[in-house]
């Protein structure tokens, strides 16, 4: 398997691009968070490691990562953009707590085999899915109690 990093530098280098050093700290930071980001997230967890890159920079840069299948954006239909892992990474669909926000991974085969004969039926051929339960988490409903 090729590492994240060579694979952002095969796709600069396939479209042109070129490569910064700021992009691959950016791609580092990102990499080394095993959680769903927002661009606020990310850009105060960069904050902390190189002042100088500035806002706009990440986002250019999360941009570019997602072009090169690096990650991928998710939405959790709170008006929050976040963005996930996707390289190396299984599909997978998220539960999502309304209280707290937090997302809880699923890996299913069942939903993907579903999906597929879904897709069949109808004749479709899927490009990207992604599957959301809204509602209330386990620790969420114990605070209630
Ligand atoms: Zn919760
Ligand atoms: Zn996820």
């Amino acid at each position: 398997m090729k590492s994240a990093k060579t694979v952002l530098r095969e796709y600069l280098k396939n479209k042109g691009m070129l490569h910064s050093k700021q992009r691959e700290q950016i791609l580092d930071i990102f990499l080394k968070t095993e959680r769903h980001l927002t661009i606020d997230d990310l850009y105060g967890l960069i904050r902390k490691k190189n002042p100088r890159i500035g806002l706009a920079t990440v986002y250019r840069a999360m941009s570019t990562i997602c072009d090169a299948s690096l990650a991928r954006e998710i939405d959790f239909e709170d008006g929050v953009k976040r963005f996930e892992h996707k390289y190396q990474h299984q599909h997978h669909h998220h539960l999502v707590c309304l209280k707290c926000g937090r997302a809880i991974e699923i890996v299913s085969p069942e939903i993907e085999k579903f999906q597929q004969r879904l897709a069949k039926k109808h004749g479709f051929t899927p490009v990207k899915d992604t599957m959301k339960i809204f509602g209330i988490c386990r620790q969420c409903q114990r605070k209630t109690k």
